[in-house]
């Protein structure tokens, strides 16, 4: 689980920006842990989307918690699915992040800087 003050949790904006496809037998109609398949819908022959990130012109994931921007957490996040595991916050880990800084544009976020995370870590 992310800290309190981890910056996702103030975010959110990238599971209200793309699409976030995944193969079904990462839904637990294959693996009991896997991702709630009622979440989910067909996408083609293999794979599925996470629903409310397909199809529609006001994207946002049907798991997704609280408002964007102010208070938003995934409500599966032990059980998201690979592409959100593999979305990384831009420079968390030390790499930039495009996919995160797209996002957050998008919804009038400033883009994360490497100052914000050696701060949060030192405070
Ligand atoms: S856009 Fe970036 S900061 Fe916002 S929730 Fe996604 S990874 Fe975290
Ligand atoms: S499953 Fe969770 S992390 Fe992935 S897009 Fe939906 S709310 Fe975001």
């Amino acid at each position: 689980m992310q800290s309190p003050s981890h910056p996702c949790l103030s975010c959110g904006a990238c599971c209200a920006h793309f699409r976030v496809a995944l193969h079904w037998s990462e839904t637990d109609a294959f693996d009991p842990e896997g991702t709630p398949a009622e979440l989910t819908e067909p996408l083609d022959a293999h794979r599925v989307a996470m629903r409310g990130t397909y199809g529609g012109r006001a994207l946002r994931c049907i798991a997704l918690q609280g408002d964007i921007g102010v208070s938003a957490h995934c409500g599966v996040y032990a059980q998201r699915p690979s592409p959100c595991r593999e979305l990384q916050a831009a420079w968390e880990y030390g790499e930039p992040s495009p996919q995160c800084d797209k996002a957050r544009i998008a919804y009038g976020l400033a883009p994360l800087t490497p100052q914000q995370w050696s701060q949060q870590k030192s405070g």
